[in-house]
């Protein structure tokens, strides 16, 4: 892990993309203080809160939450006294998670990943060096249904409603002045991306507005740091993957039929390419045009056709 400063008071920080749930954050020390977004267990949050510290050793007022998947806000219990933001569907989603105690299920995974399908087992094993055994998930506290601009010390700093792209409330965190943009999973910097509940349009739409904003460094929720090429080169991705996909739901081939059909290119070096399915998985709910956007899907049937993919490729 590594705390890079990026801007004059504006640090990253990195993790070395190992899978699911290895993301980004941010720091900045400015208007006593803000972390963008926390990590997946507790010990890499403190992990995190240590090399913070070393900067600052006492400035942590607010905590942005960019979306609800644990790897952003499962580190949020560390923090139960500061500011919490998010955005309302973050909020909902991490009290559904909540309730059906996520977090235990994925430690019981972890713990005995014999009691899971075979189609789990790379999903529990990239998930096995996190422990969440300790979280208490902690839900924002300070709930946004639109945008926001905090002012840090004089600087503008605006969280920006974009969901639902990646998931239901992605928020973007853009520093104009600073010309750094923290994507939360809006943007995947070499590696593959996946969405759960949210659309194409407003994906695609989400990456014109950053365009728009013209970062001079983004920070993506994962993957190296980045700039506008990756927000093309994701586009392009999407935009590909879309229509490959329609041309096969066309032909009535079922979603893994399908992307076992598309040749994949360049992005076969992305990171966790068979993610593809997922993606692929999301562009049929859409041909079909019966479900809404937030409408329950089986994760665990598409982790294990993302298992029965990857076996494929590798034939
Ligand atoms: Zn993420």
């Amino acid at each position: 892990m590594e705390l890079k400063e990026i801007a004059d008071n504006v640090y990253a920080c990195l993790q070395e993309d190992k899978g699911f749930g290895w993301n980004n954050a941010g720091y900045i020390n400015l208007g006593e203080g803000v972390i963008v977004d926390t990590l997946y267990d507790i010990k890499h949050t403190k992990e995190m809160l240590e090399l913070i510290q070393k900067i600052n050793p006492n400035q942590i007022k607010r905590i942005i939450n960019t979306h609800h998947n644990g790897d952003h806000t499962w580190g949020n219990q560390l923090f139960k006294d500061r500011e919490i933001i998010a955005h309302q569907y973050t909020v909902k989603y991490m009290e559904e998670e909540k309730e059906r105690n996520l977090p235990g299920l994925l430690q019981t995974a972890i713990k005995r990943p014999h009691r899971f399908p075979e189609g789990m087992k790379w999903f529990i094993d990239e998930i096995s060096e996190f422990d969440f055994s300790d979280v208490d998930m902690t839900l924002p506290n300070h709930i946004i249904e639109d945008n926001l601009r905090l002012e840090l010390d004089g600087f503008p700093c605006d969280l920006i409603y974009v969901g639902p792209a990646h998931s239901a409330g992605d928020l973007i965190m853009n520093l104009p002045v600073h010309k750094v943009l923290f994507s939360g999973d809006i943007i995947f910097s070499e590696t593959t991306p996946l969405g759960w509940e949210g659309t194409h349009e407003n994906w695609i739409n989400a990456l014109d507005l950053i365009k728009s904003l013209e970062p001079k460094v983004i920070v993506p929720g994962h993957g190296p740091l980045c700039d506008l090429k990756a927000v093309e080169e994701l586009r392009d991705y999407f935009e590909f993957i879309y229509s490959e996909a329609k041309k096969y739901f066309d032909e009535g081939l079922s979603p893994l039929e399908a992307s076992k059909n598309i040749s994949l290119g360049l992005y076969k070096n992305w990171n966790g390419s068979e993610r593809l399915i997922f993606n692929v998985n999301r562009a049929y709910r859409e041909f079909e045009g019966t479900e809404p956007w937030d409408a329950p899907f089986n994760e665990i049937e598409l982790i294990s056709k993302g298992y029965e993919l990857r076996t494929f490729w590798e034939k």
